[in-house]
């Protein structure tokens, strides 16, 4: 790896720590010859794991996809920071990716990846979670759509 700054490839780690379940990796890193310091990412790429949707069609997982969509459930809070929004929207794809590690599956349905995210973010912060729900929901109603998050949440706090 080169450093950004000045493009040598000599460099220091000077601090490294694991993330969350431990399968991903973050280390601070100090170029030898301009010292300027950065960090790097170390996580599983899950492409190899196969998404078959409602329809039956399979795709590749794609992170992206699952980042946005967490995202844009963050973003539709009101007077929130978009930096906070990225940055957590980060931390609770890293949560449902470890999860997907965790259950060896090498197919997952949309489905399942539906459910697991919608755990995370219900932990995390239930606005979100309502958000990421209705977005899911888009036919429906406003109204339908919180009686049966409503429904849902009181089914699995017993
Ligand atoms: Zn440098």
């Amino acid at each position: 790896m080169k450093c950004p700054f000045c493009e040598i490839e000599e460099l220091i780690v000077t601090n490294s720590r694991q993330t969350f379940k431990g399968y991903s990796t973050w280390r601070r890193k100090k170029c030898a010859s301009c010292l300027n310091t950065f960090t790097t990412y170390e996580e599983v790429n899950l492409n190899y794991i196969i998404v078959k949707k409602k329809d039956s069609t399979k795709k590749r997982y794609s992170r992206v996809k699952l980042f946005s969509s967490i995202l844009n459930s963050c973003l539709k809070l009101k007077n929130v920071d978009t930096g906070d929004c990225a940055k957590n929207a980060q931390e609770y794809t890293n949560e449902v990716e470890e999860l997907m590690i965790k259950n060896k599956q090498k197919i997952i349905t949309t489905n399942e990846i539906f459910n697991l995210t919608l755990g995370v973010l219900t932990k995390k912060d239930i606005r979100i979670a309502m958000n990421y729900f209705s977005y899911f929901y888009k036919s429906k109603r406003n109204e339908e759509i919180k009686k049966d998050f409503e429904n849902l949440m009181s089914k699995s706090s017993h």
